[in-house]
């Protein structure tokens, strides 16, 4: 079997967003009109694709990265979306990091209410280390209170970079009816009721097009600045083609130079159609992106180029327990070159040890594909694997390699945890070990000094979540102790302020994620400011208010 189609016919895109953005909503739509999900479901009704996990729906936050294969047609071409799914909570933003260094693009989601907000600041800071180009999504345009350009406006002030506008929106509010296309000089009106399956292509009304023709002079400048011969054209006053429009912003995006913006409503099922072909007329193949790096067994430098025909090299970025697999593992692959056949081995080089891959399979939004062959660029999931962990490379057992590592930060709260029966002492061991294999931002520690077993992580909700599984999946009931927190910072504050607090809290306060008290080991001489969030800094505004 060979490959369905060239390799510059994929993209593996994420969809990242500050929380409730509409990252899920989004990513529904996107798999409706794919046509991998032909039923959508409401994120209030708890039956969204992505969110697997049972703790999701409660919760309604987007905590499992699942790799979802769609396909999108542009132009007459088939194409491959591999959706890697990334969280949206600061407790997981690890997974976030591990979402990033496989894929090749992404689409940032933002709330037009709110523009950029503290969160999406996270993310795109993390983005950028990754070095992932990026188009943007002003969603919500229905909402009461939508502003598309103060949303635009926050992508430079907020991020320090350059929005550049593809389309405005057709009317907002409740008049949102859908968007303008910048390029093609075009109004897309979507059919109400449709789902947004259909819509219509117009003439921009008369009222918008002083502002269309304002907002396409400076997509022109943009596009015509990333290429010599388009200066030169767009100087001398000659019209650019569409295509040369597209080639240009598609050239500065991969290139990190600019950030197309698009704009709609997912939940009113407008403007996700055009999205889906800006991520393939903007964001890169995995054939754009700098080939890998690694080391050989004897520590020296190699790459791989993304080439079939390159020996074969991976990165297992998540290990999932699927429940409709009869619970087997899944080891989700990012397959950088060569290619990995079904009935082989491959060699963990990690481990340093061999295993073999009975079964491959793609996910899809409603089924699994089963393949005998997964080619390079492409994610697939391997069935069974026991020895990878998150972060392993798989490869060639006659060319081995390490191909970069994902960096893991440190756990920051400690918290005791202990079986509710003691019967359950071995089962709770092994269960949290099995996490801890998935999950490399989630340790389990022994107390040195009273030998309780202490599970650590990146934030309370981060735990609580594990305590959560440990029922549900392994069925031990456990308790747990209070958090012990990694970050401290103690501030001088004034006796008087001291006592203020004392007076007005006993001592102990609360402020956002910040846990405030007074330093129990020196009264009189300050605060102890303890963060119960993952690199948690203490608002200086209060501090300042403390002293
Ligand atoms: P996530 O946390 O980023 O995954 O956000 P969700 O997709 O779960 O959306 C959060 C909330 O916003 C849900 O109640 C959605 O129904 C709602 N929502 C999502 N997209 C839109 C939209 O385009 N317009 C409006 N008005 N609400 C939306």
């Amino acid at each position: 079997m060979a490959r369905e189609f060239p390799l510059e016919r994929y993209r593996n895109i994420g969809i990242m967003a500050h929380i409730d953005a509409g990252k899920t909503t989004t990513t529904e739509r996107i798999l409706f009109y794919t046509g991998a999900i032909h039923k959508m479901g409401e994120v209030h009704e708890g039956t969204t694709t992505t969110d697997w996990m049972v703790q999701e729906r409660e919760r309604g936050i987007t905590i499992t990265s699942a790799a979802i294969s769609a396909f999108w047609e542009r132009m007459g071409q088939r194409y491959r979306v591999n959706i890697i799914d990334t969280p949206g909570h600061v407790d997981f933003t690890i997974e976030v990091e591990r979402s990033l260094r496989v894929l090749d693009g992404a689409i940032t989601v933002f709330d037009a209410v709110n523009g950029v907000e503290p969160q999406s600041e996270t993310v795109w800071r993390q983005a950028d280390r990754y070095k992932v180009p990026r188009i943007c999504f002003i969603n919500k345009m229905d909402r009461v209170g939508a502003d598309f350009e103060m949303s635009v406006g926050t992508i430079k002030e907020k991020l320090g970079a350059r929005p550049v506008r593809m389309q405005l929106p057709l009317g907002a509010e409740d008049k949102h009816k859908g968007v303008i296309d910048l390029v093609r000089m075009k109004a897309l009106v979507f059919q109400d009721g449709e789902q947004g399956s259909r819509y219509e292509v117009v003439d921009i009304p008369a009222e918008y097009q002083e502002a269309a023709t304002a907002a396409r002079g400076e997509l022109l400048e943009a596009a015509a600045e990333q290429d010599d011969a388009l200066t030169e054209k767009f100087l001398n006053g000659d019209e650019l083609t569409e295509d040369e429009v597209r080639g240009a912003i598609r050239k500065g995006c991969v290139g990190l130079k600019l950030f197309p913006v698009f704009c709609g409503s997912a939940f009113r099922h407008k403007g996700v159609q055009p999205l889906l072909d800006a991520v393939v007329d903007y964001l890169p193949s995995p054939l754009e992106i700098p080939p890998i790096h690694g080391k050989t067994p004897k520590g020296e430098d190699a790459i791989r180029e993304t080439r079939d025909d390159a020996p074969f090299s991976a990165l297992a970025f998540k290990i999932m327990n699927d429940p409709s697999f009869s619970s087997q593992t899944l080891t989700f692959l990012r397959v950088y070159s060569g290619k990995l056949e079904a009935g082989t081995a491959v060699w963990n080089s990690v481990k340093g040890k061999r295993e073999r891959v009975s079964r491959l399979v793609q996910m899809r939004a409603d089924k699994k594909d089963e393949l005998t062959e997964c080619y390079a660029g492409d994610i697939c999931a391997v069935v069974g694997l026991k020895l990878a962990t998150t972060g392993d490379t798989l490869c060639d057992d006659k060319q081995q390699i390490v191909l970069e590592r994902m960096e893991f930060p440190e756990p920051v709260i400690d918290i005791a945890i202990e079986p509710k029966s003691t019967a359950d002492q071995d089962k709770i061991i092994q269960a949290l070990q099995r996490l801890a294999m998935e999950d490399p931002s989630f340790r389990v520690r022994t107390n040195e000094e009273t030998g309780q077993t202490l599970i650590a992580g990146m934030g309370e909700l981060h735990l609580e979540i594990i305590v959560d599984r440990l029922l549900r999946e392994f069925k031990v009931d456990a308790n747990i102790g209070k958090p012990q927190v990694a970050y401290r910072e103690t501030v001088t504050a004034t006796k008087e302020a001291e006592g203020k607090f004392i007076r007005q809290t006993g001592g102990k306060g609360q402020y956002g994620h910040i846990n405030l008290r007074v330093s129990p080991n020196e009264p009189g001489k300050g605060f102890e400011f303890v963060s119960t969030i993952a690199g948690g800094a203490v608002s200086k505004e209060f501090v300042d208010a403390a002293r």
